[in-house]
């Protein structure tokens, strides 16, 4: 059995297309931040493909929009004991130290985020967001170093910046990569598959053969990263 993969965008939606010896198309939308992957039958036509995603539009919005209320819902109170990831390893928050400035240190397997007395979640979540922005950016130049010259491309600008629903994007006509700092909660493999895809746009905007076939030729192994990334699904349907 061979399993092969396709990148689709329908509209504005990005979708990934495995293919499988399987008897049903399945649709399924994974958080955090609503990836959307199709396995289809060996085969199948991408029109077909394509019409399932419209048919499904309305739902996939609907879980899209879940998984964004979940997440605001979900999101930490800021309290000693919490689970954090950074970089894919887990950390324990530890709010109980303060000082004069916010702070935020990751050491052992606990994340202390420090602020002044009387400091509030919200800006403890401020600090820590602000600190897994730097964590991001501190970690692109090496990439960028490492990277540039393998693809023979240059990013002219790198903004870190949140996105409900990408982990990146690159806006080819500006030579401009956006990533989300989320990221810095991941893996650092995922950062850079993140990277080489968003690069590898500089070289063919769209996510059809060409584009896979150079992400083949510069990261065989992505799809495991991009998997890594997505985590478990949210939600699944089967079509038809
Ligand atoms: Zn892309």
């Amino acid at each position: 059995m061979s399993t092969a993969s396709a990148y689709l965008t329908v509209g504005d939606l990005g979708v990934d297309v495995v293919y499988k010896d399987i008897k049903n198309l399945h649709i399924s939308v994974y958080p955090p931040v609503g990836r959307v992957r199709v396995a289809a039958p060996t085969r199948t036509d991408e029109d077909t493909i394509r019409l399932a995603i419209v048919q499904r539009m309305p739902w996939i919005k609907r879980q899209r929009e879940q998984l964004q209320n979940a997440d605001r819902q979900t999101e930490r109170q800021m309290v000693s004991g919490e689970t954090h990831y950074v970089w894919g390893q887990r950390y324990l928050l530890d709010v109980s130290r303060t000082s004069g400035n916010h702070r935020v240190e990751a050491k052992g397997s606990t994340l202390w985020v420090m602020a002044p007395m009387g400091a509030d979640a919200e800006s403890r979540r401020a600090t820590l967001d602000r600190w897994y922005r730097r964590e991001l950016k501190a970690a692109i130049p090496a990439l960028l170093e490492k990277w540039q010259p393998i693809i023979g491309v240059t990013a002219d600008k790198i903004v870190v910046r949140r996105m409900k629903t990408k982990w990146g994007t690159c806006i080819a006509q500006a030579r401009t990569i956006w990533l989300n700092p989320e990221l810095a909660k991941k893996n650092p493999r995922c950062l850079e598959y993140i990277v080489v895809h968003e690069l590898t746009h500089l070289l063919e905007r769209g996510h059809g053969e060409r584009f896979v076939g150079l992400m083949d030729q510069f990261l065989p192994d992505w799809r495991a990263r991009r998997d890594e990334l997505n985590d478990a699904p949210l939600a699944e349907e089967d079509w038809p």
